[in-house]
């Protein structure tokens, strides 16, 4: 999955105008601060090398990483203990080493310009996993409408555009999150799932019915959120949820 390099050359602004740019304002890498040595984007490519993909052996349904060997397809006991509404989940990075500042910065520092690297980093995992042919609307998991108006922006929305925008498909913009289920950081993982439980809802069922969702999110540690996101689009009708995030906690 390392093409997330290779494929973060070209597009966007003018090469002749990126370079005119570059000689003026040389873009500092936001993982290392050092200069960046490609074309695109705010990622140095010694930082992009060192982003850890998720890799084989990961738990069939929720694509949770083990560390060593596991001799053929097995299913995390996570998922044996609760089925989640998801049909798959899959993430493109562990989140540790440069993904760590990059998605603080892209989630908490107004470092929504890290939207395009992130988005290709994503985009490889769903490359990779799923057939973009088959989804019919790109998901993201939305903010309380309070919590969004602080920040000024969602960064899950933001890799939702750049996929929806990437594949020709429209983004949902009907999932509710109907109250404030604060930070789940500190919270460890049994609390973490009463405490979004019911959090989500869709508000007009008629544009889910019987779609194949790609719901998106920036990380994913218990998946906790992202099961409750997936069950408000079940509850709706939605034929199949697809998820997909750029790191797994
Ligand atoms: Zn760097
Ligand atoms: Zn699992």
């Amino acid at each position: 999955m390392k093409d997330w390099v290779e494929g973060a050359r070209g597009g966007g602004l003018a090469a002749w105008w990126r370079t005119a740019l570059d000689l003026v304002f040389p873009r500092h890498c936001a993982a290392c601060e050092g200069e960046v040595d490609r074309q695109d984007g705010y990622v140095c490519t010694d930082c992009l090398m060192d982003i850890l993909p998720v890799t084989d052996p990961f738990c069939a349904r929720c694509g949770d990483p083990i560390d060593g060997v596991a001799g053929k397809v097995f299913t995390c006991s996570l998922c044996v203990k609760a089925e989640p509404a998801f049909d798959l989940a899959r993430s493109a990075a562990r989140y540790r080493g440069p993904l760590k500042p990059l998605l603080h910065q892209f989630k908490y520092a107004e470092g929504t310009h890290l939207a395009g690297d992130l988005s290709r980093l994503l985009a490889a995992c769903v490359e990779t996993h799923y057939d973009p042919e088959q989804v019919d609307m790109v998901a993201y998991v939305p903010l309380f409408h309070r919590r969004e108006r602080e920040r000024s922006y969602n960064q899950a929305r933001l890799l939702a555009e750049c996929l929806g925008r990437r594949y020709g498909k429209p983004v949902l913009r009907g999932i509710r999150r109907l109250r404030d289920t604060g930070t789940q950081t500190r919270l460890h993982m049994a609390a973490r799932a009463e405490n979004v439980k019911g959090a989500f809802s869709v508000t007009e069922p008629r544009w889910v019915e019987g779609k194949t969702f790609l719901l998106v999110d920036d990380v994913m540690t218990t998946g906790a959120t992202l099961r409750e996101a997936a069950a408000s689009l079940k509850a709706a009708g939605a034929w199949r949820v697809l998820v997909a995030t750029v790191a797994r906690g």
